[in-house]
């Protein structure tokens, strides 16, 4: 998962963007070369490719000067999750986690214009499936960590790079190495947050991603023993399903403030004009503005910021034209606000859904709930310092995404986790997930300074 909060911010000025094809620096080069081998790798689930890629990192490394017995694949399945251990000073002190995932979304070369998995530079660009999501942010990580290695830093607790197999899938990779290193003191995830360019390529804003909402689904059931629909009785699955649908539809959960939004609100108002931009800065002052909180929630890019949202997505009943419903169920999907239990939110759907006949049940598929991560002054003075060094006055905002990563895993194990991306580029660039996926080369050379200068400041 990678998205840009925020995307919808309104860029203007001229389209001049000076297109780079080569990195300058050696660690900008090294991490364009992981890049480019790792597209390669087709490591969509079920390929088994994972294990191929994590050997090809491994490799890497190795010949950086990591120890073997520091490196690690952990086979699960047809993939599995690869560590690093960046021995520190203090080797007692708790390790800082640095995560990626491997692996990518599927792609279908027919689709394309160019093949997703034989990576192409053209433009300034890398094109490739996984350019962005998330092998961009990967190499620029693994190309900083043998850098520095090569370099003989000491970091001043142990360094952890913990590469996961199935972050768009099932996240069970994620799930282990989260137990693997529920020690960790911090996690610094290079697969969410970064820096917003301007469409003339000037950076706007770094969005510091430091919460998620909580994903969930509830399938509503009614089942009924049909009969002929010549003759109909009071009783009908569908119309039982669909007003208890349209009642759970109608209703708003009541606005949230955690003081991820109330930052990133706050920020981001700086930047919005019109009304948009003063309910913005009303909610961040006062979450009880039910306004400010109804303007927001009239756009689609802020009403999941000021509240929990449940929505209809799948509806499914009956069996035949002429035959009364014997079935209807449908889906329900919340983005639920951190710190609200699931529990509370399946009790709300029962009581709007208010109608015995209506069966209400969970459908797990393996997300979880966490909380958000305090915001850690460490951490925004070393992102701070990042930022200085590559926009000097960039505002840094941070942010809580809609979707979700793999964070959620460690942030349940109460481990603050940051998504601290060095990727900067344009909104309109952003096509992870989607066709023609690509990456700014501009972006690789300052990436690893990034990464280096995080890993440095926090010691
Ligand atoms: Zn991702």
């Amino acid at each position: 998962m990678m998205r840009m909060l925020l995307a919808g911010i309104a860029m203007l000025g001229p389209i001049a963007a000076q297109a780079q094809d080569a990195p300058s620096t050696p660690g900008g080069k090294e991490a364009v070369t992981l890049l480019t081998d790792g597209v390669k790798f087709q490591t969509v689930a079920g390929r088994g490719q994972v294990p191929a890629y994590a050997a090809y990192l491994q490799a890497k490394l190795l010949s950086a000067g990591f120890d073997p017995a520091e490196v690690r694949f952990v086979a699960m399945g047809e993939t599995g999750y690869l560590t690093a251990r960046y021995p520190g000073r203090d080797r007692a002190a708790k390790p800082t986690v640095v995560l990626a995932h491997m692996d990518v979304v599927e792609a279908d070369p027919k689709d394309w214009t160019r093949d997703p998995f034989t990576p192409v530079i053209e433009n300034g660009y890398v094109f490739g499936r996984g350019s962005l999501d998330n092998k961009a942010g990967l190499s620029m990580a693994v190309a900083t960590l043998m850098k520095l290695r090569r370099a003989k830093w000491v970091p001043q607790r142990d360094i952890v790079l913990v590469l996961t197999g199935d972050e768009e899938t099932t996240m069970k990779t994620t799930r282990a190495a989260a137990e693997a290193y529920r020690n960790a003191a911090l996690v610094l995830n290079a697969d969410a947050g970064g820096g917003l360019l301007g469409d003339d390529g000037k950076p706007m804003v770094y969005g510091l991603q430091a919460a998620e909402k909580v994903y969930g689904d509830w399938h509503l059931t009614v089942t009924d023993p049909g009969g002929h629909s010549s003759r109909p009785g009071p009783d009908n699955a569908i119309v039982r399903l669909a007003t208890a649908v349209g009642r759970i539809a109608a209703y708003r959960f009541p606005p949230q403030q955690n003081e991820i939004t109330k930052a990133s609100l706050a920020g981001t108002a700086t930047m919005t004009p019109g009304p948009l931009g003063a309910a913005m800065k009303a909610f961040a002052a006062n979450p009880n503005d039910t306004a400010a909180a109804d303007i927001l929630s009239a756009d689609k890019r802020y009403i999941g910021q000021v509240r929990t949202t449940c929505v209809p997505t799948m509806f499914n009943g009956g069996h035949a034209p002429n035959a009364l419903p014997q079935r209807a169920v449908a889906n329900i999907n919340c983005r639920i606000f951190p710190g609200t239990p699931r529990a509370q939110i399946a009790a709300k759907l029962t009581e709007l859904a208010a109608d015995p006949k209506v069966a209400v049940a969970f459908n797990d598929n393996g997300t979880i709930e966490a909380g958000a991560s305090p915001l850690d002054p460490k951490v925004v003075a070393a992102v701070k310092a990042a930022v200085a060094e590559r926009a000097p006055g960039l505002l840094v905002v941070p942010m809580q995404e809609a979707g979700a990563t793999d964070s959620m895993h460690f942030r349940a194990y109460g481990i603050p986790s940051f998504g601290v991306g060095g990727v900067f580029m344009k909104a309109s660039d952003s096509f992870a997930h989607g066709l023609n996926e690509r990456v700014p080369v501009a972006t690789f050379d300052p990436g690893v300074l990034w990464w280096e200068t995080l890993l440095k400041t926090l010691g």
